[in-house]
């Protein structure tokens, strides 16, 4: 009769067998996805006319060299290898309280040469082990500095006062070391529409709520900068107050220099007695189109937007933003969907 050691092994020989293959099959899957991901596509249903001027560049769906980094030249700079595996350890060089709860902090890379390999709208992970847990905590985090600045990447961190991750974040000082991961597989790859013709610009729809504005002001920043995009943005930011808005000097310098190309509207759904200030001086001071509505992101805000874009024009919705706002907007019966946008038409950060 076979020892009780021996049984143990005998059964749980063959299921440690079976679990380390399914998981390298996985892990295969994911790499080979992650390395094959598809590049985010304005209107990936519809064909120019040919012969307009931005049908090639756009049928063809051609990477953007500005935006999608070319795998042979990151390869060479990536300051994170292209897998997860293996952590960073990244020195916190400034730390700045943008508002009451949320925090800047800019991370220098191990050399002022690398640039981090995440593109425009992803992210990274944070990893940290508090000291009465056996087991780390990680979150993404999404890096809103732009792709191809060397040396250094910026996070911009809501503190929730019970979490985990954004309480540590929130410690942390000059000087400090933070272990990081990525970046995260499924980061965006944008494709952008080179058109000199105005006729053949597509506006694309950016809805955030709250923190959610990370991974969308770092991909509307890259696309405004690359001057052979010529897509159009609408970004409808759903915030809690008129005041202290986190990105707001960096959105006003956007809209300063790209009048043609950007629209802002903010719905602030508390404090909003101060809105009519606010919208006079942003016009005012700006002349470009900010506008503060009161309320949340809902129907009538999101119909007005459109309305307001070219009919037929606005091609694509990109979302991020917290769970209740997500599934009031994306879901199988969301206001995207009422208004026309699904599927391919919809994504969701
Ligand atoms: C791809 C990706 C990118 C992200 N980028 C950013 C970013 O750039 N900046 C940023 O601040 N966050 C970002 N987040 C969210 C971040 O990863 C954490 O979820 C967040 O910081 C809370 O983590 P925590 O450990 O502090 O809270 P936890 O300990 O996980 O949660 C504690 C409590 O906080 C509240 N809470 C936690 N998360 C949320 C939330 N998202 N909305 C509302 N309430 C919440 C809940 O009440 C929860 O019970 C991103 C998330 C993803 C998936």
């Amino acid at each position: 009769m076979a020892s009780s050691s021996t049984f143990v092994t005998r059964l749980t020989l063959p299921r440690a067998l079976r679990f380390l293959a399914g998981a390298t099959a996985i892990g295969l899957v994911g790499a080979r996805y992650y390395a094959n991901r598809k590049p985010i596509r304005l209107d990936s249903s519809t064909k120019l006319p040919p012969g307009s001027p931005a049908s090639a560049a756009w049928n063809n769906l051609t990477p953007s060299r500005d935006l999608a980094f070319d795998a042979k030249t990151a390869n060479k700079t990536l300051s994170f290898p292209r897998n997860m595996v293996f952590a960073k350890e990244l020195s916190v060089v400034a730390v700045e309280q943008v508002n009451h709860d949320t925090k800047r902090i800019t991370l220098s890379l191990p050399s002022r040469e690398e640039i981090s390999g995440v593109s425009a709208g992803g992210a990274i992970l944070t990893q940290h082990t508090p000291s009465n847990r056996y087991f780390p905590v990680l979150r993404p985090y999404t890096t809103i500095s732009d792709p191809s600045t060397p040396g250094e990447i910026q996070l911009l961190i809501k503190h929730y006062p019970s979490g985990a991750a954004s309480t540590y974040m929130h410690s942390l000082q000059s000087g400090d070391k933070l272990t990081v991961r990525g970046p995260l597989p499924g980061s965006p790859t944008w494709t952008p529409i080179t058109s000199s013709s105005a006729s053949d610009s597509k506006t694309a729809l950016f809805v955030a709520g709250g923190t959610g504005i990370t991974p969308l002001y770092s991909l509307l920043h890259s696309v405004l900068k690359n001057e052979n995009d010529s897509t159009r943005i609408h970004l409808v930011w759903g915030i809690n107050t008129a005041h202290d808005i986190p990105l707001k000097k960096e959105l006003d310098q956007l809209l300063q220099a790209h009048p043609e190309k950007l629209r802002i509207t903010y719905c602030v759904s508390r404090d909003s007695a101060d809105i009519s200030e606010r919208q006079d001086s942003v016009i005012a001071t700006n002349n470009t189109m900010a506008t503060f509505r009161k309320g949340y992101v809902d129907r009538a805000v999101l119909s007005d937007v459109l309305a307001q874009e070219t009919k037929g024009k606005t091609s694509k919705i990109f979302f991020c933003g917290p769970p209740t706002m997500q599934s009031v907007l994306t879901g199988r019966k969301g206001i995207f969907k009422e208004l026309g946008f699904e599927g391919k038409d919809v994504h969701v950060f």
